[in-house]
């Protein structure tokens, strides 16, 4: 894929001549992060530029709030939230993040109808669900939330401006429509498409799209100059964003599906209302989670598995492993083998780390020394990863770079020399634990498990002496008892890794 050269120009300049028939992406005037995203509108990576090179404005589309969040919406968080991370914790980006929260619309309205109550109650029920569902999955919380019922006021205002600049129009019925005839650059983000049939409901052309619904009987509803309804779905974003960040914004986030038209329309209204070339400078969209050999998990299909579902059997890491291993971008195909793929990946590691204590703390061991292979490989795999990451947030490698780390400190936690390296292995340990705390990943055992976690030390140091006397003595009958008490723990859920300097062990799911 070619890469946009680094230069900057003014977006400004640019902005003057012609506001609204840019479809290309525009470089922004600033400094590079040295960070390359992926574009939807460039349709390549683009040099992350930012005005200020450690500061930077992050809007992500929330939840419409009428539902419980499922592990699609479980996918599309964790990746954002590994996406946040990488670029806070690796490349020293401060980010300012806010998210919207749909607390108005249909789904809301028909569950309010549903369930006799109101739409108000039943958007501050699963609002609330859905930062619990977040924070078990160890998502970090946006600095900014922003509510749609909150926001009518500066909604209003911003459609004002777009009917006064005649940008959109008051249809019959009181709804207020964008007019996409007078934005020639619409579709840059995807390509609209037409379908060719006469428009409807008032509209004028047929990819208008609603600013403001029109009041209907029944619906909540608020009074406004042009007459009373409640807001279209992609203003909101638009409004509250314009609200928090001023004009411009360096990151946009959601989901792949929101792409077209709801980011489109975003972007459309946000230059016309701001009058500028590029609101949004980057759109960052995660793939969609697929159930194996389903097309989509949603409602609709009867395939969702809600979050404290999946984390019945899986660890939160678990399933942020699986979320590293796929990259954000694309589709995750959502099966148990996947889980347990993740799972394994999660495993060597923290097996990794136990192992490695147990090495460094071995006392009977030869005198210290340096061991220079490891150590080039270490800073080998440092370098590869920064690579990795600045290229569009490639986690997959990084993980696959870290494993191949683990492997070779292996051939030195296994090795029957009697020589001894552990500043090497220590350095090793410290970095791949940084990395994966970097990655949101906790590596730690539930509070709750502490007492039973040393009663499993105890046991486990006790068989590893008994199996070591047996080894020595080729004691079969022994060394059998050893298998059994192996193969009873695991059956509870403790997995044991036996080497000759020492055992140690993983709670599994
Ligand atoms: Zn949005």
């Amino acid at each position: 894929m070619k890469l946009f050269p680094v230069f900057t120009r003014k977006l400004s300049h640019i902005c003057n001549l012609k506001p609204y028939k840019d479809t290309k992406w525009l470089m922004p005037n600033g400094n590079p992060t040295g960070v390359y995203v992926y574009n939807c509108v460039a349709d390549q990576r683009v040099p992350v530029i930012l005005s200020d090179p450690h500061v930077a404005t992050w809007y992500s589309c929330g939840p419409t709030v009428y539902d419980s969040a499922h592990i699609g919406h479980a996918s599309c968080y964790v990746k954002l939230d590994i996406v946040q991370r990488i670029l806070k914790t690796f490349f020293n980006v401060k980010l300012i993040t806010a998210m919207g929260v749909t607390d108005v619309d249909d789904k809301i309205i028909k569950k309010a109808n549903e369930t006799g109550t109101d739409f108000k109650t039943v958007a501050k029920q699963y609002e609330h669900e859905f930062w619990a569902d977040l924070a078990s999955l160890n998502v970090e919380k946006p600095l900014i939330i922003t509510r749609v019922s909150e926001h009518i006021t500066c909604i209003e205002d911003f459609i004002k401006k777009m009917i006064k600049s005649e940008m959109a129009y008051v249809a019959a019925d009181g709804s207020v429509y964008f007019d996409t005839s007078k934005f020639p650059s619409y579709g840059k983000l995807q390509k609209a498409p037409d379908s060719g049939e006469p428009s409807s409901e008032g509209k004028r052309n047929s990819m208008d799209f609603a600013l403001w619904k029109g009041h209907k009987p029944g619906e909540p509803s608020w009074d406004v100059e042009w007459g009373a309804g409640r807001p279209g779905w992609h203003i909101e974003c638009s409004a509250m964003v314009s609200k928090v960040f001023g004009s411009q914004l360096d990151f946009h986030a959601g989901g792949i599906d929101l792409q077209f038209p709801h980011h489109e329309n975003e972007e459309a209204q946000s230059c016309a209302f701001h009058n500028t070339g590029q609101w949004a400078n980057y759109w960052i969209h995660i793939g969609h989670l697929h159930v194996k050999g389903d097309a989509k998990m949603s409602k609709s299909l009867k395939n969702t598995i809600s979050i404290p579902t999946i984390l019945e059997s899986f660890s939160a890491d678990t399933f942020r492993m699986a979320c590293l291993i796929s990259n954000y971008r694309y589709p995750m195909e959502y099966d148990t083998q996947l889980m347990k793929t993740a799972e394994d990946v999660l495993n060597k590691f923290k097996f990794f780390l136990k192992d490695a204590y147990i090495y460094v703390n071995n006392n009977s061991a030869n005198t210290a020394d340096y061991e220079y292979n490891l150590l080039e490989k270490l800073q080998k795999v440092e370098e590869a990863n920064i690579e990795a990451l600045k290229t569009d947030f490639d986690t997959a490698t990084c993980i696959n770079s870290l494993q191949s780390l683990v492997s070779s400190a292996y051939r030195i936690l296994k090795s029957d020399t009697g020589d001894y390296y552990p500043i090497p292995i220590l350095l090793t340990v410290e970095y791949i634990k940084s990395v994966l705390t970097r990655f949101g990943l906790t590596l730690e055992e539930s509070a709750e498990s502490v007492i039973s976690n040393s009663l499993i030390d105890t046991l486990v140091e006790f068989r590893h002496t008994v199996r070591l006397n047996a080894l020595t003595r080729k004691d079969i009958e022994l060394l059998n008892a050893c298998d059994s008490v192996r193969d009873k723990l695991k059956s509870q859920k403790v997995q044991v890794n036996d080497t000759n300097k020492g055992s140690s062990w993983v709670s599994i799911k």
